[in-house]
């Protein structure tokens, strides 16, 4: 077994924004299917769950005790470690381990109070960890803070985990393009600009890497709202092979739909919402 569940696939605001009259806010307010929490993936394996960031508040009631078998962090901007907050505090044993970046500071005060998270001295990069079933390849991102994406591998497939960045390194890009991914889920904040943001992938930049990564699929991830809103406009269609994540989302090993649990009349996405109408 080797699903990838997104959790969630907004930015640190959210779909929809707080206080935003935009149609595309004003749709995720009308129809739960349509809104992103903060950055958050469920690695399901045999042995359990893998977090990646946990950026939603109620990680506790959606995994029982001894689901979590461990978290990694892409770093620490507080939408990918919010949800840490309160998981920290449970009395039981043993303590979860957290794989991070090489961030000195982390986040408030996580590292003086960990409680329950085991924060583990940093993972090289560019090799490749085993964590029991799952194995994965940390590789360095290029944001505000010290950040690092994952390669997950479970048996022959392999996927890649790649947010919050602006472009990717040289050396990171080498990586992808000698050891082939089935898919990245890539960081696509905004749609095409006229220059490139400082700190997140616009379109154009996450569909220039795909295509140098030489992966079969991109899906596209913290997201916000003008990217939703874009997306929504007749004529603004996505290359075949590159689908939107939404939360709720279950990818397969091979980087294709597997399932979805959202909430709506939108629950199929294997169906034909309005963005697998853009997509295909
Ligand atoms: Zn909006
Ligand atoms: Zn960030
Ligand atoms: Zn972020």
């Amino acid at each position: 077994m080797f699903e990838i569940e997104f959790i969630g696939t907004g930015d640190a605001a959210g779909v929809p924004v707080w206080g935003c009259d935009c149609p595309a806010c004003r749709r995720a307010s009308a129809d739960p299917a349509r809104r992103r929490e903060s950055a958050c993936v469920a690695v399901h394996t045999e042995t359990g769950v893998t977090l990646i960031d946990a950026g939603v508040g109620d990680l506790a009631r959606r995994f029982a005790f001894g689901q979590i078998r461990r978290i990694l962090l892409t770093h620490f901007h507080m939408d990918h470690v919010q949800g840490l907050f309160p998981l920290r505090w449970c009395e039981r044993t043993p303590r979860i381990p957290v794989h991070r970046p090489d961030d000195p500071i982390g986040a408030d005060d996580l590292y003086k109070h960990p409680g329950v998270l085991d924060f583990r001295p940093p993972l090289a990069p560019f090799v490749e960890h085993d964590l029991g079933d799952l194995h994965i390849t940390p590789l360095p991102l290029r944001h505000s803070r010290p950040t690092q994406g994952y390669v997950l591998r479970h048996q022959r497939h392999r996927l890649a985990y790649l947010t919050d960045t602006a472009g990717l390194p040289e050396t990171t890009l080498r990586h992808l393009q000698r050891h082939p991914v089935a898919a990245l889920v890539l960081d696509c904040h905004v749609p095409p600009q006229p220059r490139p943001p400082r700190n997140h992938n616009d379109l154009t930049t996450a569909l220039a890497l795909w295509r140098a990564s030489g992966a079969p699929r991109l899906w596209l991830t913290h997201v916000g709202h003008h990217l939703d809103d874009w997306l929504r406009q007749p004529g603004n269609a996505l290359p075949e092979g590159v689908r939107v994540a939404a939360d709720g989302l279950r990818l397969a090993g091979d980087g294709q739909v597997r399932t979805t649990h959202r909430p709506s009349r939108h629950a199929d996405a294997t169906r034909s919402p309005p963005e697998a109408r853009l997509v295909t």
